[in-house]
Formats: structure tokens, sequence, C-alpha cells
């Protein structure tokens, strides 16, 4: 998972400079807004804008509602996260203290397709595994709140312009709305540059490389890795399952699959699964389908097809 630190040094320097900069963060996932709470914290004024109805990005919650009319809660993205490096540590540390993460202690284990057996129980590596609470998405829901952090949700933004002035960056939403003049901008996701942007909106990409040619090749490094999301609720917990989350080897169509209803600060009222498939075969339906809104009849069978190779598990 991307996030950003910023060494004491950086911060000192930006404290003195930085008192009346007003920068745009494109992107209000994880990465866009800590860097927004790290900038807020140093006296620049923060607008976040993020095409998605809340933050979070891929560490999102979805809700739904089940047959029975209640109200059910998946966290469809990043199931958790881990932390090696001290200074990101220290954030998460922060962050617990603040009632927004919390350890998910359970265990872990994986699943072998070809011989249909557990190849272990243990509590998958020995890092500890951290989740949001009561979502993945409540981390970048409270630091979007903090003090100078202006959020803008339901706005992508479609075009930014250098502009030869004192206030450089010009940005015009997807709806060909001026949206703000900022002193610097920070994008949190490749897809400002990206023919991907063009083949999701019909629109050229935000940002014209040939301004950043030094950042093309870079940006072509980071790899994008597709992946379909099952969300299951059961009245009764699926007691034959010995662990509670799991990779599978040897399976194309399945990589992981864990108890949402485990993490700490969420309902129990149901036991509620998330299945991931693997990349691979999220690749095989988009190069059938393209990358535009797929059918009812498509969701179906990609559901039926991650549901059968979990339930044959
Ligand atoms: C299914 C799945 C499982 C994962 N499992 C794990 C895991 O176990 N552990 C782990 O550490 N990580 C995991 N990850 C990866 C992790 O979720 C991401 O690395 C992390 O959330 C990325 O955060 P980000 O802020 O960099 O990007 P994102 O969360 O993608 O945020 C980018 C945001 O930018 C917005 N945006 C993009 N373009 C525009 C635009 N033009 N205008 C306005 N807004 C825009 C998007 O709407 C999005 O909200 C998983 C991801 C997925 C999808």
């Amino acid at each position: 998972m991307a996030a950003t630190t910023i060494s004491p040094a950086i911060r000192k320097q930006m404290s003195s400079v930085a008192v009346a900069m007003k920068v745009a963060i494109i992107g209000g996932g994880i990465s866009g807004a800590v860097c927004a709470s790290t900038l807020a914290r140093n006296g620049v004024s923060v607008t976040i804008f993020d095409s998605g109805r809340g933050p979070g990005g891929r560490m999102s919650q979805r809700r739904e509602i089940g047959e029975d009319g209640k109200e059910l809660m998946f966290d469809h993205g990043a199931p958790f996260f881990c932390v090696s490096n001290s200074d990101a540590l220290a954030l998460v540390h922060e962050w617990e203290s603040r009632g927004v993460v919390s350890e998910w202690n359970q265990v872990f284990g994986s699943f072998d397709c070809a011989s249909n057996k557990f190849l272990g129980f243990q509590q998958e590596g020995n890092a500890n595994k951290y989740v949001g609470v009561p979502g993945m998405n409540s981390i970048s829901k409270a630091l979007c709140q903090e003090s100078g952090v202006k959020s803008m949700f339901g706005t992508g933004i479609a075009k930014l312009e250098w502009l030869e002035e004192e206030i450089p960056w010009l940005l015009t939403d997807s709806k060909g709305e001026n949206v703000g003049r900022f002193d610097g901008v920070v994008a949190s996701d490749k897809n400002i540059v990206s023919p991907r942007f063009t083949q999701v909106t019909g629109l050229p990409p935000p940002l014209d490389l040939s301004l950043v040619p030094d950042l093309a090749p870079k940006l072509q490094l980071i790899p994008v890795l597709p992946c379909f999301s099952l969300m299951l609720a059961f009245k009764e917990p699926l007691s034959l399952i010995p662990v509670k989350g799991l990779s599978f080897k040897n399976s194309e169509i399945l990589s992981w699959a864990h108890c949402d209803s485990t993490k700490p600060g969420r309902s129990t009222d149901s036991e509620r699964w998330i299945l991931h498939s693997t990349p691979d075969y999220a690749n095989g339906v988009i190069a059938r389908t393209g990358l535009q809104k797929l059918s009812n009849e498509t969701l179906n069978k990609i559901a039926e097809e991650m549901f059968k190779e979990f339930h044959s598990s």
C-alpha cells in the first residue's frame, strides 16, 4: 500500500516556506489523505478532489442491503495492511489512539486447490495486520476532516493546465467547470496521464505527459493489477473453514478470501465473506469486455464462477 511520510527535516523546511501555499490533491485514497493531512499540519491550504462519492479509494467500504432489509457493510478493496516502515508505524499508532485503526487478530492460512488441502494454519508471517475501524475507509475519512483540509467528492479532475502566472495550476472538472487555481498539485493516481483514463471516460488524460517527459517511463513501471471482489453474506457461520483469511494456491479464479465480519468494530449480525479474483482471471474478463461498465449478465457469470471455486474448495 502506498502512503506518504515526510522527514522531520523536510517538515521544518515546509513550515517556514509553505504558509500561504494552496495545493490540490487528486485522490482521497490513503495516499492522498495522508499527504493532505501532512501538508495541512504544516500550514498548507489543501483541497482534495475525488471522483468517488467519498474517501478511501481502493481502501473503501461498500454498503448493501440484505434480503432481510438489514444493512451489510463490506471492505471490498484492501482487506488489511501491514507496516514495515517506522515513520508509517508512528502514523498508524496515532490512528490507533484516535480509534480509526485496530489490529486484526485472527488465524490466517493458505489453501491449495490442486491437492484440496489447507497448507497451513499459522498467522501468515509475523507482521501485524491492521484494519480501519469501523471500515477500511475510516482512516481517509478522518484525515479528510482534519483542520485545513477541504474535500470535494464526486469531482473528477479532467484537465490540469500550467499557466505562466503567479498561481500556475488551473484545474477543470469532468463537467468542464473551473474548480480552482493552485500553487501545487499532487496526483495519487497515474490515470491522470494514462491512456486508461481515455478508455474509461472517453476524454484525453488530464495532464499532457509531454509537459513532464521524465515522468513517463517511471509511470509505466507502476503495474495495474485488476481484481473482482465478490461480497457474500451468510445467516450462519461457515464453520467448516478453520481460518478467517486465506490465500489460494493453484486457483485460476481466486487469490484470497476473508471473513470481513471478524474484523474489530464490525457488525456480527451476519457472517460476511469477500472473495478476490486473481489478476489473470480479471484480465481475461477485461480482454473480452473492455473497461466499460459490465452487464448484469457478465457480473452474474463472474459471481457464479468465483462462488463455485470457493464452494468446491
Ligand atoms: C481488491 C484489493 C485488495 C488489496 N489488498 C491489499 C492488501 O491486502 N494490503 C495492502 O496493503 N494493499 C492492498 N491493496 C492495495 C491498496 O488498496 C492500495 O495500494 C491503496 O489503497 C492505494 O491507495 P492510493 O491512495 O494510492 O490509491 P487509491 O486508493 O486508488 O486512490 C486514488 C483515488 O484517486 C481518485 N481519482 C483518480 N483519478 C481521479 C481524477 N482524475 N479526478 C478525481 N479523482 C481521481 C480515485 O477515485 C481514488 O479514490 C488492495 C487493493 C485492492 C483493490
